[in-house]
């Protein structure tokens, strides 16, 4: 019989040695199984002093993705040039608009009934957020680039806004813990149930997080001496970080620059475009104002036509040079996560 492992053991394989993502699937999963001994701290998973944990538990080291990679299911790639049709999301949101606008269309054809997102809580600290329609989708527009324990919102849709179905929004670290969440769930215990009412999985392009004391405040606020109340957006484009406070920019710098603040858990990473996710959306290979959009399952497609067909989105499929580009940032991403992963282990 399998050894059960419990949380002290994913504290001490995954936690402490620096690979955790801070998907949340761990905490979200003992919410789930009504348990609820961890909790976010610091940027890590922590468990409540003095508990013991149930006998036949163990399942938030088992659903963690890194511990096991979860096995893609469906490998659908259609990739296209994608924008919003709504002047007022395109406003508030950075490239096309797109993650704000199949949202907002999935709220509307009862897709889904609320979105698990992540909101700025104030001086740019994430916080993750249950949308329940279009005004606070928007609230949500805009990339962070510091770490929220996403998956934390599964629970939280269920329990404390009471819905069935939700669309959530995750870099595609988060995505592969979605995915480990059920599949582990399925048949052993009540946490999938659950979980599976996420109905959309959207993913978001990603070359790594940064931690948020170093970024905003070593970095930007310490060394660069940015007011973080005063800034309006961040935007990591081409390998180069600009922040604005409205119309000016406050500063553009290479992401050399900020590499050292990256999260530990980013440097064996091998998903640049979440391809655990029914759609993913980014910033690569298309012309500043649009987005790039990854179908990935006949879901992912079914909902990208509906909001086409229906005047949310407009699309054509992506020039051969962008989804090129998206391929070669793919396998660098995979190969250096892999390389990373064994020097690690040596
Ligand atoms: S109760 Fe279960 S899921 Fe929660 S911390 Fe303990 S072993 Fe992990
Ligand atoms: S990677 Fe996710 S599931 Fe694993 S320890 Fe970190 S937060 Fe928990
Ligand atoms: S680089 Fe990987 S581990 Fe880091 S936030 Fe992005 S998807 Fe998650």
């Amino acid at each position: 019989m399998e050894e059960k492992k419990y949380f002290s053991d994913l504290n001490r394989e995954v936690i402490e040695t620096g690979k955790c993502t801070l998907c949340g699937g761990c905490v979200a999963t003992c919410k789930l199984l009504d348990v609820g001994y961890l909790s976010v701290s610091d940027e890590r998973p922590v468990i409540e002093e003095g508990v013991r944990c149930p006998a036949d538990c163990g399942y938030c080291y088992s659903q963690c993705p890194r511990v096991g990679k979860p096995t893609l299911m469906e490998g659908l790639e259609e990739i296209y040039e994608v924008v919003s049709k709504d002047d007022e999301i395109l406003n508030a949101c950075q490239d096309g608009g797109v993650v704000t606008s199949l949202l907002v269309y999935a709220l509307s054809d009862a897709v889904a009934e609320g979105c698990i997102t992540v909101v700025d809580k104030g001086d740019w600290r994430p916080e993750v957020q249950i949308a329940m329609d279009k005004s606070s989708v928007l609230k949500s527009a805009g990339s962070k680039y510091t770490p929220a324990a996403t998956l934390t919102g599964v629970p939280d849709a269920i329990m404390n806004y009471g819905l069935w179905s939700s669309a959530l929004v995750g870099t595609p670290c988060q995505m592969a813990g979605y995915e480990k969440m059920v599949a582990v769930g399925r048949g052993t215990h009540n946490a999938h149930n659950f979980a599976s009412n996420v109905q959309l999985r959207l993913g978001l392009f990603c070359k790594g997080c940064y931690s948020y004391d170093k970024l905003m405040k070593e970095y930007l606020e310490g060394k660069k001496g940015i007011n973080i109340s005063e800034v309006t957006k961040l935007d990591i484009r081409d390998d180069v970080l600009h922040v604005y406070a409205g119309d000016k920019e406050l500063l553009s710098a290479g992401t050399n620059e900020i590499e050292v603040y990256k999260r530990d858990g980013c440097g064996i990473c091998e998903d640049f475009t979440g391809l655990f996710s029914d759609i993913s959306v980014g910033n690569v290979g298309v012309p500043a104002g649009k987005s790039a959009v990854i179908i990935h399952t006949d879901f992912g497609k079914e909902v990208f036509e509906y909001a086409l067909a229906r005047g949310f989105i407009d699309a054509k499929p992506i020039d051969q040079s962008g989804a090129d580009l998206i391929h070669k940032l793919q396998k660098e991403k995979k190969e250096a996560g892999i390389a990373e992963q064994n020097r690690r282990e040596k």
